[in-house]
């Protein structure tokens, strides 16, 4: 089972290269605001913000996100992806090695 410890390990150590790592996606939207006679509301270019999407038990979440957020969750989210090719490929990875053990003992 030391084949197994050493996957173990370099599963860790890839793992945690990825975090923060998250599952939703960015938008950027243009939203009116509450002031009297806002002069970028009045000329129709309003005012800049980013949410961040996600699903959660199949209905679709919403949060703003703090300008100081947008590069820490973008990479989050690039993360996010690699992690999730990481998971999809363990799979043919673990019968890869089963196979090879069956015909190596
Ligand atoms: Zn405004």
């Amino acid at each position: 089972m030391n084949d197994n410890l050493q996957a173990k390990q370099k599963w860790q150590q890839q793992t945690a290269a990825l975090w923060p790592a998250i599952k939703g996606s960015l938008a950027k939207v243009y939203k009116p605001c509450i002031r009297k006679n806002c002069r970028a509301c009045q000329r129709g270019d309003k005012h800049p913000a980013w949410l961040l999407s996600w699903s959660s038990q199949g209905r679709r979440r919403t949060m703003y996100v703090p300008h100081a957020m947008v590069a820490p969750l973008s990479k989050a989210i690039r993360n996010g992806r690699r992690l999730e090719q990481l998971l999809y490929r363990t799979g043919p990875e673990l019968l890869r090695k089963y196979r090879r053990n069956i015909r190596n003992p």
